[in-house]
């Protein structure tokens, strides 16, 4: 077996030791002679795969019986439309913040189905910070509050949260598991698998369970997280495969000491990674300091021209997938929890040598 660093955004890299086990079960599931594939929703087998699953889930981010966890299907943009058919039935009034490329995504869908208000945008830079809390104009009366913690594309972190009471929803994709978070702070978290968590196909939603049973009327049952709740996320046919994958994903991450451990890792990870890319005065990275993301790396080469070989050489050395995003342009490393030390050192000795070479 030879694997490469893989650097993707999403699908992105998978622990390597989860794979394995999925792969010594693969075919024969703890001798029941069948794949987790091939049972049913319905079986014994399925229902404690699952209830596990949520178990590990519930410890590491500490989630308390206040709040539902969801395994649905539809990704994260899925979920642009279940956030405002589930929590402005009542209330049209919502308001978002406009942090990069994934809450236009989201304010785009909402405006289909509720009165937004965007009330703070950093477009004007390019979605290289995140506007002030002070300068916000936000709604007296909104339903919820919805944020994008990590903005995947232009690499940029919320390190602070919306003050007040109103519900607050985050669009966790690319940060969930990073590190350790108060789920109580929100009233919605929902992310996509494919980044953090498992494989695609699978959509992680912790509800507030007070938030539940206000959809409007014209939810699609399939949207309705109340509906999902109350089926143990078992109202159709869930993923079932991705659920047990994320499972291992889980249960690997409590292995190694839960998030306190993994957001230690990631930390150095990243702090090595900003670190060698400040100080080269070859390469840059375009995001404020403050509102640098853990997980997402965007950065340019002092000459664009250079792009090309960058990645071809890249690939040759078994650094894959670190072609920036065409809104940011220049590269981008997306370094997840499965991403391990080495290859940002790996990356790093690359990165020198390039340079080196051509600077
Ligand atoms: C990847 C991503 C999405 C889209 O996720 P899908 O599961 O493909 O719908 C949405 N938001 C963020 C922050 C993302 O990183």
């Amino acid at each position: 077996m030879s694997r490469v660093f893989n650097f993707c955004a999403g699908p992105a890299a998978l622990p390597e030791a989860v794979l394995l086990k999925a792969q010594a079960d693969l075919a024969d599931w703890q001798g029941c002679g069948l794949s987790v594939m091939e049972m049913s929703h319905r079986s014994d087998e399925i229902v404690s795969i699952a209830n596990a699953a949520e178990a590990s889930l519930r410890r590491l981010l500490s989630i308390s019986d206040d709040y539902a966890v969801l395994f649905l299907q539809g990704g994260a943009s899925q979920q642009f439309a279940a956030v405002p058919l589930n929590l402005a039935g009542q209330n049209p009034v919502v308001d978002y913040v406009n942090t990069g490329q994934w809450s236009k995504k989201a304010i785009a869908e909402a405006k289909r189905f509720a009165d937004v208000a965007v009330v703070a945008s950093s477009e004007d830079r390019n979605f290289t910070y995140v506007p002030d809390q002070s300068a916000w104009a936000r709604s007296d009366n909104a339903a919820y509050i919805h944020i994008c913690p990590n903005e995947t594309i232009g690499g940029v972190a919320f390190h602070e949260l919306p003050s007040g009471d109103t519900p607050i929803v985050a669009d966790m994709s690319s940060t969930i598991l990073s590190q350790p978070i108060d789920v109580n702070d929100y009233g919605v978290i929902y992310a996509g698998a494919q980044k953090n968590i498992g494989p695609a196909g699978l959509t992680v939603v912790i509800a507030r369970r007070d938030l539940l049973g206000k959809a409007s009327a014209h939810c699609p049952t399939m949207l309705d997280w109340k509906v999902a709740a109350d089926n143990d996320s078992m109202y159709n046919t869930p993923p079932t495969f991705a659920i047990y994958l994320a499972g291992l994903v889980f249960e690997w991450l409590e292995e190694l000491g839960g998030l306190t451990a993994m957001a230690e890792i990631n930390q150095r990870k990243a702090g090595k990674l900003y670190g060698y890319i400040d100080g080269s005065g070859f390469y840059a990275n375009p995001v404020a300091l403050a509102n640098r993301s853990l997980m997402n790396v965007p950065f340019t080469l002092a000459d664009a021209s250079l792009d090309k070989a960058f990645l071809a050489g890249a690939d040759a050395a078994g650094l894959l997938n670190l072609k920036g995003h065409r809104s940011v342009g220049g590269m981008r490393a997306s370094i997840y929890n499965a991403v391990p030390e080495a290859a940002i050192d790996a990356l790093i000795d690359y990165m020198r040598d390039f340079a080196a070479k051509n600077g």
